[in-house]
């Protein structure tokens, strides 16, 4: 295919909750918004089975279902919906340019970025097997910790997320177990002695996690080996809890956009805007407090606003 430049007044790349929402806000608001979906059109939601805390679906909705609503309706008001990959970006001048599969060069005058998080797994094949089939791994204790009330899950991780999760997961669960791959929490005191304090919460420190055994669809315990003695016990569970952390899709935009340590975007607080003007940040891709459909949502309902009057301000 040959090089083509084409003119944009509003990108919008990435097509979670962030990216659809700015695009419905942008279509109404006569910004004639393009989306690029990328590698995961519908974005995170796309892998799990009920979204149950999404306001509106009085019965809960799969995650595939409710992306493709909020696709027709960005479609509705006329946002132009592609496929496509944002490969390289320039935001050094006064046109931002984005590329598009290293082919498609687009000239813009606003960019919302909304390209998500990727939360982090083991990587064990048998963690991998129940994550496909929806059988009782989970890398979100928010999301999908009520489905676990009353039962005992495991949660893997050191770090504050993890101990803010074990905790939310113990509320709701008989007993949690919180295996600790080293001999030292990595989340700050406080929090480190909440779970420690946390009646129903067994810390096992210095042990890795083997293996997750199931029936083949759903997951019954949790292998372990403790680092010190070189014994392996199964640990009964119907939930296993990854919380080792979320790697931002933001690896495109580090040479413009100012990023955290971890790669979060940094927003001016309060706003969508980032460190260059006209390029606005929406969903996970800036938040790794939150990190849930409705956040991103709301986040990308102000990034459009907020491009609409730097639009605006233009004129
Ligand atoms: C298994 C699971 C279950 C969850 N359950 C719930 C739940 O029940 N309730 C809830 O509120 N939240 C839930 N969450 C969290 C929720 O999915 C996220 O908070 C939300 O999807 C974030 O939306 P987002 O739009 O910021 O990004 P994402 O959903 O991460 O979407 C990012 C989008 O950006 C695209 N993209 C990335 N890089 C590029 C690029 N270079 N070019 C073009 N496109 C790109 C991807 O293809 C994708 O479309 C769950 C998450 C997971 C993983």
């Amino acid at each position: 295919m040959s090089h083509r430049i084409e003119k944009i007044k509003c990108l919008i790349i990435g097509s979670g909750p962030a990216g659809y929402t700015a695009a419905i806000y942008a279509a109404r608001a006569n910004m004639n918004p393009i989306l690029y979906q990328g590698m995961q059109p519908g974005g995170q939601l796309t892998t799990t089975n009920e979204v149950e805390n999404f306001p509106g679906y009085v019965d809960g909705v799969t995650g595939p279902e409710m992306m493709i609503q909020l696709q027709e309706q960005a479609k509705r008001f006329g946002a132009d919906i592609r496929d496509g990959w944002a490969t390289k970006v320039d935001f050094s001048g006064d046109i931002h340019k984005v590329w598009i599969n290293d082919i498609i060069e687009l000239h813009c005058e606003t960019v919302i970025i909304s390209t998500g998080a990727s939360a982090k797994y083991l990587g064990l094949p048998s963690e991998q097997h129940y994550l496909a089939m929806g059988g009782g791994v989970s890398a979100c204790a928010v999301c999908d910790g009520f489905f676990y009330r009353n039962h005992e899950v495991v949660i893997v991780g050191a770090g504050d997320s993890a101990c803010e999760e074990a905790h939310y997961l113990s509320k709701l669960c008989k007993k949690v177990t919180m295996l600790v791959r080293s001999e030292k929490f990595r989340a700050s005191k406080i929090m480190e002695d909440r779970v420690r304090k946390t009646e129903n919460i067994e810390i096992l420190m210095n042990h890795d996690t083997v293996e997750v055994l199931g029936d083949n669809s759903v997951v019954h315990a949790i292998k372990t080996l403790n680092k010190t003695t070189g014994e392996v016990i199964e640990i009964p569970a119907t939930g296993f809890f990854v919380a080792i952390g979320h790697k931002p899709n933001t690896d495109i935009f580090k040479d413009y956009i100012r990023l955290d340590e971890t790669g979060y975007i940094i927003n001016t607080p309060g706003t969508s805007k980032t460190n260059v003007d006209g390029i606005f940040v929406a969903g996970d891709a800036a938040d790794h407090v939150y990190r849930q459909a409705i956040t991103a949502a709301g986040t990308g309902c102000m990034a459009a606003l907020d491009a609409e009057r730097y639009l605006a301000s233009k004129e």
